[in-house]
């Protein structure tokens, strides 16, 4: 029902405002901002510079999101109830629009496509409201456990070419390219709407499968942009959720509830704007952006309410049009941004969003189809898609030459748009028409109500006239019976008027009687409480008379009480004082032995200190004294020990010296010996050498000799035993001298080798022997030199020590000495001490005589002082009792004066109390006179007046009849004043009554 009355009221498109916060760009510069965001009042403010003034302009929307606006915020506030709608069976919208830069894509999908969705289906924070549609859908679903479909498509219009995002990659990059660039057409559906021909509609069976679909859609517009020159900030991209929900009903047949969701992210509103100012050239440069214009030239026109809606103008108004004034809820999120140097596009975004409030929608529900129609639908595309199939495969649908399919597509395009213009036409006629009708019938209406209004008038006149034919005829007649009538109730109100006076001054009458009754009995009470007052008045003043008489006595006696009381207190007090006197004088003198005791005790005390003082002083010089004594001897001791040590030190050192010279002696003894040692090796390897040389050559020598006498021996016997044996002995000298000569050969090398390795050896032990003299010189150097250091060292240790003993000498002089001078000054100070000690004894003591004189010559002083004192003390008593005794004789005389007043008083009390009672007695009693009755007032009487009825009664009759009656019952003599009854006879009120 209430369904029904937003549909004839309509409402209002939803308008949003979301305000980015600034970018690390603009903070880095820092940016001043300029729009200020109140979320609560629902207001953004934009303060602005103009010719130097500043203003601040205020928008209110439905909704304002600032800067700290999270993603969910914006959900949760502004799209969870239309996304319920959409799950009830509406059509819902939801537009970005904005300048490029402030957040549109950033709101409507978020920046969240490659994070995905967390483990527990939970959405990234920065998801957008398609993923949290999504997925608020699929939990609503879910949770109701209904049957459902979900739909998406994801579309991009650019230049007024429409691009599908979801359709599949081609396998072939050709073809990928070809499908690119390929525009999908848009259609009228029949059924008053407009379908986009081959838009891949994706089926959704989760939430979180609407994350690969984005990044699908999105990657396809990435690499659009690449090719299309930023495209993203011209084109317009829908992404539209289709909803089908089974529902069962009662009767066991199935109804489909759809929803249609359209997330719309505009173009960047700096479009409009652009190819707004020369719109000239921008349609030359090819339409920068028909469909964002047109979508203000809607805006405008569904405000100012003109008759003629431009929606054909765009596709994007054709696509969006159910959702601009239609059936379709919509909402508007406007997005901007806080910097300064948008404030431009800022405030055309703010003022373009506050006039798109007013456009009102009227929404309608879907209507629920039979599950079997659906079914039938369905079955019908799938037979159609079926043989498009069939028809791509087999080749054999129609085929037609390219040019001819474009021109009749062309024509066909452009008498489907003249069908859609002529229907746009009929439309508005028939509305025309509608109107007129209406108007007409209005108008009939009122002319009907207007003839039988007239008829009803007519009739009424007639009555009318009739009437007042009547009524004057009436009239006539009554005006003279009226006459006479009017002047009986004339006279009939006199009498009563006369009457009602007459009456109320009998009441008075009556009245002022009963008054003075009342006044004469008031007079008598008072009189006698008078007298009663004024005797109980005598009887106070008596009372009160001897109460004073009484009085006066009391003071009287009190007066002489009090004098003797005085006296006797003067008396005490006299001698009270010649008493105080006395201990006075006791008290001083006894003061005095003190102070004597006192200065006695002070003297000694002083001359035991002064004495003890100058003990002391003796006592710490013998002390000091003696300890300097001890101290010398300690420091003669140190002396001698330290001069002991001096010589020991110089002993030790002497030895250490001479020991040393006689180790270093020593030393160098061992070298030069080790040194003559080494050179006698030297010269023995040397003869080792010789002699191995003489070795050798000697045998050499008896090598080549025993060769030679053996040559020789063996040609002399070989010469003589040639003969005989010349070939056998050849044979054997040959092998003979072959053996000696390898033999002697061999002793040959033995001998050499034997010489190379005596070389050998002679030649290392000359190294062994070089090498050991070069280290024991350079071990006699080093040692040589520490010996030198180690001396010197030693030599400079003895300087060091005698050095500090010398200090110690010193220092222990110094110390002595100091020592000394502590002593005098200690003897010094204590003579000082001593003297000071004695001259502040006699200054004491001096000091206390002087206390001694003043003392006494203060008592003296005391004491005249007090004898004074006491004497002008008895003298003032005196006077004072004095004068006390003068006050009570006056008080006494007072007294009696006042006892005398007091008669006197009580005398004219008396007398004026009985004058009183006699002059009231004669004013009540004789004076204040009563009324005496004369017996001529009239007496009261109640006369019967005629009543108004009977006046009536006699106009009634026939005015003949009625004057001769009355000439009957009164001659013209009974209207004498004396027959008269008395209470008419007119008289002026109160004048003859008293
Ligand atoms: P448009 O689509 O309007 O051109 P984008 O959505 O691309 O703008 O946003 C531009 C930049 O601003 C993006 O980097 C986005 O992250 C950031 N941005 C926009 N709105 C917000 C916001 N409310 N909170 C945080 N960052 C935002
Ligand atoms: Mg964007």
């Amino acid at each position: 029902m209430s369904g029904r009355q937003e549909k004839e009221k309509g409402v209002n498109v939803q308008v949003l405002l979301r305000c980015r916060p600034f970018s690390d760009d603009e903070l880095r510069s820092n940016a001043p901002q300029v729009v200020t965001c109140n979320d609560y009042q629902r207001e953004v403010a934009v303060s602005q510079n103009i010719a130097g003034k500043h203003i601040d302009r205020v928008f209110t929307f439905d909704k304002v999101f600032g800067p700290s606006a999270q993603q969910r915020d914006l959900y949760d506030q502004a799209v969870v109830p239309i996304v319920n709608e959409v799950l009830e069976g509406f059509n819902c919208t939801i537009f970005a629009y904005g300048q490029t830069g402030t957040g549109k894509t950033y709101t409507m999908e978020g920046e969240c496509k490659r994070a995905k969705s967390g483990l527990n289906g939970e959405l990234p924070q920065e998801a957008g409201v398609i993923p949290r549609a999504v997925k608020q859908i699929f939990d609503t679903l879910e949770g109701q456990n209904a049957e459902y479909s979900v739909k998406v498509t994801f579309l991009e219009l650019y230049n007024e070419e429409i691009t599908d995002l979801l359709a599949p990659e081609e396998i072939s990059k050709v073809a990928f390219e070809e499908k690119q660039k390929k525009p999908l057409p848009l259609m009228e559906d029949g059924k008053g709407g407009v379908l986009v021909r081959g838009l891949e509609e994706e089926i959704v069976t989760s939430a979180s499968e609407i994350f690969t679909l984005l990044e699908r859609g999105s990657s396809k517009r990435r690499t659009a942009e690449t090719l299309l020159n930023k495209q993203s900030s011209r084109s317009h991209s829908l992404f539209s959720i289709t909803i089908h929900i089974k529902e069962p009903t009662p009767e066991g047949e199935e109804l489909i509830k759809c929803g249609k969701l359209n997330l719309v992210d505009l173009a960047g509103s700096e479009n409009i704007s652009r190819s707004g100012a020369r719109e000239g050239r921008a349609r030359e440069a090819g339409e920068i952006n028909k469909s964002l214009l047109t979508l203000g030239r809607v805006i405008s026109a569904l405000v100012e309410h003109l008759g003629h809606i431009p929606y054909r103008d765009s596709k994007l108004t054709r696509l969006l049009r159910d959702s601009l004034g239609g059936r379709t809820k919509t909402c508007i999120i406007a997005t901007v941004s806080p910097a300064v140097h948008c404030l431009e596009e800022t405030l055309s975004t703010l003022d373009y969003a506050h006039r798109a409030k007013h456009i009102k929608n009227k929404p309608e529900v879907n209507q629920k189809m039979m599950k079997s129609t659906l079914l039938k639908d369905l079955q019908g595309e799938i037979d159609r898609l079926k043989a498009e199939v069939y028809a791509a495969r087999e080749k054999n649908g129609v085929y037609i030459p390219k040019e001819r399919y474009y021109q009749e597509e062309s024509e066909r395009k452009e008498m489907a748009d003249q069908i859609e213009q002529m229907g746009l036409t009929i439309e508005t006629h028939e509305k025309q028409l509608e109107e007129l009708q209406e108007k007409y019938d209005v108008q009939v209406r009122h002319c009907s109500d207007l003839s039988t209004k007239l008829a009803h008038t007519e009739r009424n006149l007639l009555e009318t006239s009739r009437l007042l034919a009547n009524t004057e005829e009436e009239l006539k007649k009554l005006r003279i019976e009226n006459a006479l009538s009017q002047q009986a109730c004339a006279l009939r109100s006199d009498l009563e008027k006369a009457l009602k006076d007459n009456a109320s001054l009998f009441d008075k009458i009556g009245r002022e009687d009963q008054l003075h009754s009342e006044n004469r009995s008031v007079v008598n009470s008072f009189q006698s409480e008078l007298s009663q007052q004024i005797g109980c008045l005598r009887s106070i003043v008596a009372n009160s008379m001897s109460q004073q008489d009484e009085h006066l006595q009391c003071v009287g006696k009190l007066c002489h009480s009090f004098m003797q009381t005085h006296d006797k207190a003067v008396k005490k007090m006299k001698k009270k004082l010649t008493n105080t006197r006395t201990v006075y004088a006791s008290h001083i003198e006894a003061l005095q032995n003190v102070v004597r005791l006192h200065k006695s005790n002070s003297i000694a005390g002083l001359d035991e200190m002064s004495t003890l003082a100058s003990s002391n002083a003796q006592s710490i010089e013998d002390y000091l004294a003696s300890e300097g004594v001890q101290a010398a001897a300690v420091f003669d001791d140190l002396r001698n020990a330290l001069s002991a040590h001096q010589g020991e030190m110089a002993i030790f050192a002497r030895e250490l010296r001479q020991r040393f010279n006689s180790s270093s002696e020593q030393t160098k003894q061992i070298s030069d010996y080790t040194d003559g040692f080494l050179c006698k090796l030297m010269d023995q390897s040397q003869t080792i050498q010789n002699h191995v040389m003489g070795v050798d050559n000697i045998q050499m020598n008896s090598i080549a000799d025993f060769q030679k006498a053996y040559e020789e021996q063996c040609k002399s016997e070989a010469d003589k035993l040639v003969a005989d044996i010349s070939n056998l002995l050849s044979n054997h000298i040959l092998r003979q001298k072959e053996l000696v000569n390898t033999r002697l050969d061999v002793l040959r090398e033995a001998a050499v080798e034997n010489r190379t390795f005596m070389d050998g050896q002679v030649s290392s032990l000359e190294n062994i022997t070089t090498e050991a003299k070069r280290k024991w010189k350079e071990f006699c150097v080093q040692a040589g030199s520490e010996a030198k250091d180690g001396a010197d060292y030693s030599a400079a240790k003895h300087c060091r020590m005698e050095i500090l003993l010398q200090q110690s000498v010193t220092n222990a002089e110094s110390a002595f000495q100091h020592c000394k001078k502590t002593r005098d000054s200690v003897n010094e100070m204590c003579t000082e001490h001593v003297s000071s000690l004695c001259t502040l004894v006699r200054d004491a003591t001096e000091n206390i005589e002087q206390h001694d004189a003043e003392i006494d010559s203060a008592r003296t002083a005391a004491e005249q002082d007090v004898a004074t004192n006491s004497q002008d003390i008895l003298q003032h008593i005196d006077g004072m009792s004095a004068q006390e005794r003068e006050s009570v004789s006056g008080i006494v005389t007072t007294v009696e004066a006042h006892t005398k007043t007091l008669e006197t008083f009580r005398e004219d009390h008396s007398g004026q109390a009985a004058v009183m009672e006699n002059k009231s007695q004669e004013t009540f009693q004789q004076r204040f006179m009563d009324y005496d009755p004369t017996g001529t007032t009239p007496m009261r009487t109640e006369p019967e007046v005629p009543s108004k009825g009977t006046i009536e009664s006699l106009r009634a009759m026939p005015m003949e009849a009625l004057v001769e009656e009355f000439r009957e019952n009164n001659s013209y003599d009974s209207f004498e004043v004396k027959e008269l009854k008395p209470s008419l006879i007119p008289r002026p009120p109160l004048a003859q009554l008293n």
